[in-house]
Formats: C-alpha cells, structure tokens, sequence
C-alpha cells in the first residue's frame, strides 16, 4: 500500500477534542497527515511528520473531514422548476408535487438514471460531500423501487427504502389522491392506474409496503424511512408510520424518519421511541419533542436547503444545542423542495440563518452526519479512520460560511502530485 504524506495544511479541522485546540473541531495550524490506502495513519504537526512514499503540499489551504450528506433523494429523472416558480409566485407547498417525479422516474431508462446519479455524485465531490445516503421514493411499486435501490447501491452503501414516501397517485401522471379523508370515508381511492402496485387505498399501499415490497427491498438497503407528516394529505400519520418503521426493523433496517416538516406532529417523539438514528427536518418543535431528542442517541438532522428553497421560516437550530441534542446537517437534494447538492450552502445558511457558528454547522456537517448514520469510520480525521477528506482554497473552516456561493471546497483526490 502506497502512504502519503500531506504537508503545508494551513489549518487542519480534525473533529478529534483529543488533538489541536482542544475544541470539538481539534484544530491544528501547521498540520501534516499521513494516508496508507484508503486510511489516515498519522496526524499531527509537520515538524514531526514521518516520511511517505508519497507526498502531497497544499501551500496553506485548510482540510476538513469530508462533508458527509445524510439525507439526499439522488435518483430521480426529471425536474419540478415550473412547481418552483410557482411557489415562489405564492403556492404553497403540501407534498403534493412528488407524483411528477415519480412519473418522471418510472419513464426512465436504466441506463439513464445512472447517468444522472453519477453526474449528481460527482457534483457532490467537487463541493466536499465524501459520503452520501440515498433514498429510494419516486417508484412506489416493488420493481421500481427494487430498481432504484440497487442503482442508489452502486454509489453509495447508506440506501434507504423510502416506499413510504408518499400514498401514490392512481396513475403515474396523477388523476385521484389516495388520501386519508378518502380512506376515512371508507371509499376506494382509484380504480388502479398503469403500472400501480397497489393503488386502490392506504391500507392496501401500507400492507404493500411493509410486506412484499419491503421484502424484496430489504437485501439492498441498509435503512428504512418514512415520511410521517399528518399535516400533508399525501404523507403518512402516526399509526401508518409506526406500521412502517416496525416492519422495517424486523427486517433488519435501520430507522430513519421524514418529520415535522410542515407543522407540529408525531414524527420526532416516534423516531426517538422507536430508536430511530435519525429524524429529518424538525423544523416545527413542540417543548415535549425537544425534550425527547435531548435525552436520545436520535440526531436531529437540519435540512435548511429545503426553508431556503420553499421560503419556509427555518428550523430553530439554537434551541436545539443548547438543549444538549445531537444536530446534523444535510442537503436534502430533490427535485421538489431543495434541488441542490451544496453542503457549503447547507453550513452557509445555518449560521446565517439558524444561529449556528460556523464550528458547530461544521461538526453538524460532518461528525453529525456521520451519528446520524451511525458511523464512526468517517466524521473525524484521527489515525485508522477513513481518508474521506475535502479541501479548501481558503486557510481557515471560517470560509466556508464567510464566502457562499464561492466553490472553495472540493473532495481531496489522494494521488500524488495533484495538489502541488
Ligand atoms: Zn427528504
């Protein structure tokens, strides 16, 4: 295995208290860093690096543990600007709009969703994303979820099955909601569309997914997710979603919840019940739902690209801190309500807009994200850790917030000679 030495780190972000400053990033001015493989070696200060086979200098740019982006929806085709230059002109958003994609979605071609997720992974590289989850949702039938569960596994090891995403349409274009005052009523919701599974009312759709869909789905994915919102018509209560996430652990899935997105709900305290590693979006906290996440090993994890991009007030990050919860920030990439794979812009506007400083929207970044997926090989840069690792062109982690909009960082291409 080839070793190699980095040298000329201006400031060196390690996420390591054991190290550096002694603050929860660990920061080193003067750093060097050894990598054997895909691993880190060695860190600590350049007058005492070893030698290498290799050797990289960086002429005073900073490194920060790879960004890690815990919560994307990558494979989809299709896009919904005219649904955002709608609702920038007003509507308002109920998550309604995912039908379109899912239309989009089945009408693509293998061949063609790959190509669009490798453009999308490489799109998070250039901007420091090193590890990324992927959720599956714009199928809603067993083969075309199965389909993009194993492409999401092509590129990444963190796949989630999110048939729960949203209550399909009865066809793939749209025609009739199956919604919960249909359901109510005790009327069938459709009459069947094209290429629906199961379409003809929630409970049928609920039995679906939690049985022969989530049994041919669990051999690809590592994670089970839900969208439980009862505010939107289109997503799914409590009772449902405790359906759901159940059935998913006892076929060996993680737990990981869509909540309190659009309003007050159920959604954190049953991630927090059901040992969820993560609840997604809290963005509507009631003092009991704060409470249950402080006392938990449930991250909450911020997706403020969605606020930005739905013109939607943001979640309330500094309630969440100072009540002691684990906070993680991701991107949320979709093609409805944040289609942007940034998470320089993510850190940008949590400290902008959520109260965060730009060490904790750091951390939430990147040891956060790496909790919210229960790793502990990524997050922190400390010796037999993975070399997942991004660059800045600027000498300090103040920059990624300080300068947005500017692509400062980029995942660190370990060959030698590249960063001369
Ligand atoms: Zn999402």
């Amino acid at each position: 295995m080839t070793t190699t030495l980095i040298t000329g780190i201006g400031e060196l972000v390690t996420n390591d208290p054991a190290v550096g400053d002694g603050s929860r990033l660990g920061l080193l001015t003067d750093a060097a860093l050894v990598i054997d493989g895909d691993a880190i070696a060695w860190v600590g200060s350049a007058v005492r690096a070893p030698t290498a086979d290799a050797r990289i200098h960086l002429g005073g740019r900073a490194l920060v543990p790879g960004f890690v982006d815990s919560h994307t929806h990558l494979v989809f085709a299709g896009d919904r600007a005219g649904e955002f230059a709608a609702r920038m002109a007003g509507s308002r958003y109920d998550g309604g709009g995912i039908a379109a994609t899912v239309a989009a979605t089945r009408a693509a071609t293998d061949d063609h969703l790959r190509a669009l997720l490798a453009a999308r992974v490489a799109e998070l590289r250039a901007q420091g994303t090193t590890t990324v989850e992927i959720k599956t949702g714009y199928g809603l039938t067993v083969t075309e979820e199965l389909r993009a569960l194993r492409l999401a596994g092509e590129v990444t090891a963190e796949t989630t099955f999110l048939g729960a995403h949203v209550m399909p349409t009865a066809g793939s274009t749209g025609g009739e909601r199956v919604d919960r005052q249909e359901r109510t009523a005790g009327a069938a919701g459709s009459t069947g569309g094209p290429r629906v599974d199961a379409g003809t009312d929630r409970d049928g759709y609920l039995r679906l997914v939690t049985g022969e869909m989530l049994a041919v789905c669990a051999p690809h994915a590592r994670w089970i997710d839900v969208f439980c919102e009862p505010a939107s018509p289109h997503a799914f209560d409590a009772d449902e979603a405790r359906t759901v996430l159940e059935a998913g652990r006892a076929a060996g899935l993680g737990l990981r919840v869509h909540g309190n997105q659009l309003a007050t709900g159920p959604g954190v305290r049953l991630a927090v019940e059901l040992g969820a590693a993560s609840v997604d979006h809290c963005t509507h906290l009631a003092g009991p739902d704060v409470d249950a996440l402080a006392g938990s090993a449930t991250v909450a994890t911020l997706l403020p690209g969605v606020e930005f991009s739905t013109r939607s007030p943001y979640p309330d990050a500094r309630r969440l801190l100072d009540a002691g919860v684990t906070v993680a920030l991701a991107t949320d990439c979709n093609p409805g309500t944040c289609y942007s794979s940034s998470m320089p812009l993510v850190i940008a506007l949590a400290v902008r807009e959520m109260g965060m400083t730009p060490a904790e929207a750091l951390w939430a970044a990147t040891a956060g994200g790496a909790r919210a997926l229960r790793r502990d090989d990524i997050g922190v840069l400390a010796p037999g850790r993975r070399a997942d690792i991004t660059v800045l062109d600027a000498p300090s982690h103040l920059h990624i917030a300080y300068r947005p909009g500017v692509p400062i960082a980029r995942a660190l291409e370990i060959e030698p000679g590249r960063e001369t």
